[in-house]
C-alpha cells in the first residue's frame, strides 16, 4: 500500500515537473533520449537488438541503433542500459466509471463521488501501464476532458458515453416499480447519469446514438443480448431487433465510426453482424458456425478471459452470480475457436465494481499465454488493438500512431525491467517493473 502511494507521488511529481517545465522554461530539455534499450515494437514477437530512441514532443522522432546526434543542454537521457522499450498498452473494454465503485454506489448515483473515484483509478490505470483504454460505456466525457487537459493523469479515453440497451436488457438496472414506462416521463436514475439509455425502437436508437455522438463518442455500444450484471436480461435473450441495430449503425457510419455489440450468444452475434455491426464484445457462448462467421466478415471479437472472482460482485445464490459462471464456462472454448478461425481478436478486461480486481488488470493480460505465446499476447495489447481503434476514423480523439514504436507514432512508451517476450509476468507487477512510464511525450514515473 504504501509503496504503491509513493509510487503514484513519485508519479504526480514528475508529472508537475514536465508541464512545468514546458510551460515556464524555453530552456528545459525538449527532447527525450532512451539509449541502449531493446524494443518490443508491437508487432513482431521478438526484441531488437540494442537501440536509441528519441522523443521529441509527443512523437517518436527516431529510432537508430548508431548514437543519434542531439543536442545534449536540451535533452534528457534516460539509461536503458539493455531494458526493454514497448508501446504503453491498451485495454479494449474497460469501464473507467465502473471498474473501481460498488453497483450499491453507481446505482445510488452521485456524479460528483463517481467521477472523483473514477479519477483516482484513471491514475492507478495510467500507473499499471496502460496508457489508452476503450471505454464501453458508462459517463466517462468529463473524465477524458479533464485527463486530456491534464487535471488528472490517466490513459487516454476513446468514450461510447452511455450503453443503449432495450427495457429490460443489459444495462436496464430499473427496479419493477419504475414500470410501465409512460412515454414522456421522467428519465430512470441511470439515463440520467448517462450511464445507460434505453431505446425501443430503430427511431429511438437513432436518438440515442445520435446523442451519444453529440457528446462525442468515438464509437456505440448496444447490448445485443442478455449480460451478467443486469437483474433482468437472461443470457440466452435477445434484445434489438435487426432493424433497431441497423439504425444505430446507420446513424454511427452517418457519423463516420462504427458500432460495437455486447453479445455472448450465436443468435445476438449473428444479428449483429446481419445489421452491420463492426465488432462484438463477448462471445463467450458462440458456435462454431458463428466463429466462422465473424472470421468470414472480418468482424472483430474483442474477448476477455474473466477471473473466477470476478463473479464475487455478486451475492452467492444470486441469479447474476449463476450467469457469470455460465459466461466463464465458455472462455476455453471462445479462445479456442477465435484461434481456429483466425478471428481478429481484441484484448480487454471488463473489470467492474472491483478495485482488487483493477489492480490486477496487468496480470489478467498475462493470463493469456493460457491460448497464445507470450509474443502474440503483447502484440494484442499493442499493436491489434490499436487498429481496432482506428475503427473511430475521424472520430479519433488523438490522431497519430498508437500500439507501436515506430517513428512517427505517438509516444506512450513503457521501460521494462527485463525481457517482457522471455518473462510475460514482468507486466503482472508495474509498480516494481515498469521502470518509466511515458503518454503523449511526457514522463508520468520514472524510477531510473
Ligand atoms: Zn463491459
Amino acid at each position: 500500500m504504501l509503496a504503491r502511494a509513493s509510487s503514484v507521488a513519485i508519479a504526480v511529481l514528475c508529472l508537475v515537473d514536465v508541464t512545468s517545465s514546458a510551460q515556464s522554461q524555453s530552456a528545459e530539455p525538449t527532447t527525450i533520449l532512451f539509449e541502449n534499450i531493446r524494443i518490443f515494437d508491437g508487432k513482431n514477437d521478438t526484441l531488437s537488438a540494442s537501440m536509441n530512441v528519441l522523443v521529441r514532443g509527443n512523437i517518436i522522432d527516431k529510432i537508430s541503433k548508431d548514437p543519434l546526434p542531439i543536442d545534449r543542454a536540451h535533452t534528457r537521457t534516460i539509461a536503458g542500459g539493455g531494458r526493454t522499450l514497448m508501446p504503453g498498452l491498451i485495454d479494449m473494454h474497460w469501464h473507467a466509471m465502473l471498474a473501481r465503485t460498488t453497483i450499491a454506489a453507481m446505482l445510488a448515483g452521485d456524479l460528483g463521488y463517481l467521477n472523483l473515484m473514477a479519477g483516482a483509478e484513471a491514475t492507478d490505470t495510467l500507473m499499471r501501464g496502460f496508457t489508452t483504454v476503450r471505454d464501453v460505456g458508462g459517463p466517462v466525457f468529463g473524465l477524458k476532458r479533464a485527463i486530456d487537459e491534464g487535471i488528472v493523469p490517466g490513459p487516454r479515453i476513446y468514450p461510447s458515453g452511455a450503453i443503449i440497451t432495450v427495457t429490460s436488457g443489459h444495462g436496464d438496472f430499473r427496479q419493477p416499480f419504475d414500470v410501465p414506462r409512460v412515454l414522456g416521463a421522467p428519465q430512470s436514475r441511470g439515463e440520467q447519469t448517462g450511464a445507460a439509455m434505453i431505446a425501443d425502437s430503430p427511431d429511438e436508437v437513432r436518438v440515442r446514438v445520435r446523442e451519444q455522438l453529440l457528446l462525442g463518442a468515438t464509437q456505440i455500444k448496444l447490448t445485443g443480448g442478455g449480460g451478467v450484471a443486469s437483474p433482468h436480461s437472461p443470457l440466452d435473450a435477445s434484445t434489438f431487433t435487426e432493424a433497431e441495430l441497423r439504425a444505430a449503425v446507420e446513424a454511427a457510419e452517418n457519423w463516420g465510426t462504427y458500432v460495437t455489440v455486447h453479445a455472448y450468444t450465436p443468435v445476438s452475434i449473428q444479428r449483429a453482424i446481419a445489421a452491420g455491426v463492426k465488432c462484438i464484445e463477448h462471445g463467450h457462448l458462440m458456435d462454431e458456425p458463428t466463429a466462422r462467421l465473424i472470421a468470414e466478415k472480418g468482424i472483430w471479437l474483442s474477448t476477455q478471459a474473466f477471473p473466477d472472482e470476478m463473479a464475487d460482485a455478486f451475492p452467492a445464490g444470486s441469479l447474476e452470480r449463476s450467469k457469470a459462471f455460465e459466461v466463464f464456462a465458455g472462455t476455453d472454448r471462445t479462445f479456442a475457436l477465435a484461434k481456429k478461425h483466425k478471428i481478429k481478436t481484441a484484448f480487454g478486461t471488463d473489470i467492474l465494481f472491483s478495485r482488487k480486481l483493477a489492480q490486477r488488470q496487468g496480470e489478467l493480460l498475462a493470463k493469456l499465454v493460457r491460448w497464445y505465446t507470450p509474443g502474440e499476447t503483447l502484440i494484442m495489447a499493442t499493436g491489434t488493438n490499436a487498429q481496432l481503434l482506428e475503427l473511430s476514423g475521424k472520430r479519433n480523439p488523438y490522431p497519430g500512431k498508437l500500439g507501436v514504436v515506430e517513428e512517427g507514432a505517438l509516444a506512450d512508451l513503457l521501460l521494462v525491467d527485463g525481457d517482457p517476450i522471455a518473462n510475460i509476468k514482468l507486466i503482472e507487477d508495474p509498480a516494481k517493473n515498469f521502470v518509466v512510464i511515458m503518454k503523449d511525450g511526457k514522463i508520468l514515473k520514472n524510477t531510473m
